[in-house]
């Protein structure tokens, strides 16, 4: 069952207590709706709700209040940190009140619901963390979890962790990135864990062993010092059926301390009978089963309690902040002035002849329905970084750009310019999913011919898209909410 009801606050309540597809269904569009209520007395059946409609990553109940009947109280788990609160009546006083809260409290963030389905996991780390904003929750604290991948983990970021919405390293190098960019700050230091150098994960098996086999069936026994004779050997040499005598001299031990000591331990191998002073500590992922000889192979990691600042707070929430990520994650991302003035320094390469080969630019662009051309998307913009992870990529004037040089000494550069419109039409294909009913997704590509004095023309076309692209592709219900397909491997 699932209904819009009026609460007597005239907030609109979408009530259900089944699974739906909430997101895919075109009934209930995202304006219809202000409060999310799940009644379902299972807190199984209610996670299994969440996992698709909850305020961080459904494109329809984004920031929006959400609730959960009042007998799951205390069963939900990690998922307790998206529920704003436990109850079965929404005309209730304290509950109408936390409603009106966070829905104002919205209003004056300017966090709207917010309908782009999310393709990538840096959209997924600034939806969440837009999230934690909403609900005035800027402390990002660490907690032991034995069952965590990490061992200490932030658990509202382990829930969709477990979810599958991100890999480790995007959130060691998410966290990283945004304290560097001063958006995040390291209020505690927790702790330094060390991680499997394989799949990240902290549960390891340390296990001493055998610093010259490798084995780790070791015996720990302690060495003795003969004085008399000042041999220093472990204690089994002196064991001589069940008496201490000395190997090298065979005189009978008698008082500790008087004429024998014991100044060390030793370990000694069962199995090569190598006897050593520090055994090596190897380890076993029990996540992977990753094994190292070394403990130092390990990644060691440093765990913190972080706090989104007040600079923090602003960018997360502005829309741009997508274009500050990727200039941050992207290798190949670089500002439009740079990359023009990359193509005027290649443009005037290749006319000097230190270029064999052409230089060609990519464009892609959004069209509405009235065939205007629509601002460019983060999102667009990282499946382009993605598909081409070897040109430089850039955006401004509502187009998307991928630079490329068709290397050829031969002069034939067919194929390579082939290959390019290829991967462009790829790239279109798989920027499908954030298109909006009625747009239509173009490319071409600009070839520099001509000779020095062409070079500016060249440069002004390149704010302009072509009236006959080389490839479009509309707007499809059916791709709506679908992760994008990543591109294969490929070079162009
Ligand atoms: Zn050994
Ligand atoms: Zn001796
Ligand atoms: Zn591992």
């Amino acid at each position: 069952m699932i209904t819009i009801q009026n609460n007597d606050g005239d907030r609109r309540v979408l009530l259900l207590d089944s699974p739906f597809a909430l997101d895919e269904s075109p009934d209930f569009p995202e304006y219809l709706f202000d409060v999310v209520f799940i009644a379902n007395e299972s807190a199984e059946e209610a996670k299994t709700i969440l996992n698709s409609i909850n305020p961080v990553t459904s494109t329809k109940c984004c920031y929006k209040p959400l609730f959960v009947s009042s007998s799951l109280k205390g069963k939900m788990g990690n998922y307790g940190e998206i529920i704003d609160g436990y109850a079965d009546d929404w005309n209730d006083m304290e509950v109408m009140t936390q409603i009106e809260n966070i829905i104002a409290y919205n209003t004056q963030l300017g966090l709207n619901a917010q309908e782009d389905p999310i393709l990538s996991s840096n959209q997924f780390f600034i939806r969440l963390t837009r999230f934690l904003i909403s609900r005035r929750k800027t402390i990002l604290e660490p907690k032991l979890d034995v069952s965590a991948s990490t061992g200490y983990v932030i658990p509202v970021f382990d829930l969709f962790y477990r979810l599958g919405h991100y890999e480790l390293s995007e959130y060691f190098v998410f966290m990283q990135s945004m304290t560097e960019k001063g958006l995040f700050r390291t209020s505690k230091f927790v702790n330094k864990v060390y991680l499997c150098p394989k799949c990240l994960h902290s549960h390891m098996l340390y296990i001493h062993s055998c610093p010259k086999c490798g084995q780790s069936s070791i015996k720990i026994e302690e060495v003795i010092h003969h004085f008399r004779c000042a041999n220093v050997s472990p204690e089994h040499t002196y064991n001589f059926g069940g008496q201490l005598r000395c190997p090298k001299c065979h005189k009978i031990l008698r008082h500790i301390g008087v004429d024998f000591d014991r100044p060390a331990t030793v370990h000694t191998c069962n199995t090569c009978g190598n006897t050593f002073i520090e055994p090596k500590i190897k380890t076993i992922c029990t996540s992977c089963h990753h094994q190292t000889s070394d403990a130092d192979e390990l990644i060691p990691q440093d765990f913190n309690i972080y706090e989104i600042t007040s600079e923090g707070k602003q960018s997360i929430i502005s829309p741009n902040i997508g274009f500050t990520i990727y200039t941050e994650f992207y290798d190949n991302y670089v500002e439009y002035n740079r990359f023009v003035n990359r193509i005027r320094l290649l443009a005037e390469q290749k006319f000097s002849g230190n270029i064999k080969g052409d230089l060609l630019v990519g464009k892609i662009w959004i069209l509405n329905e009235n065939e205007e051309t629509m601002p460019i998307r983060p999102e667009g913009i990282e499946l382009a970084c993605l598909y081409f992870p070897s040109n430089k990529v850039s955006a401004a004037n509502n187009i998307t750009y991928v630079s490329s040089i068709i290397r050829n000494y031969t002069g034939d550069t067919e194929e390579g310019i082939i290959n390019f419109q290829v991967m462009l039409s790829e790239t279109i294909r798989a920027t499908l999913p954030i298109l909006n009913p009625g747009e239509k997704i173009c490319t071409t590509y600009m070839k520099l011919q001509g000779n020095q004095s062409t070079i500016d023309d060249f440069i002004k076309e390149m704010d302009y898209v072509s009236s006959s692209p080389d490839d479009t592709v509309a707007y499809n219900p059916a791709m709506v909410g679908q992760k994008p397909e990543l591109p294969r491997a490929h070079n162009v």
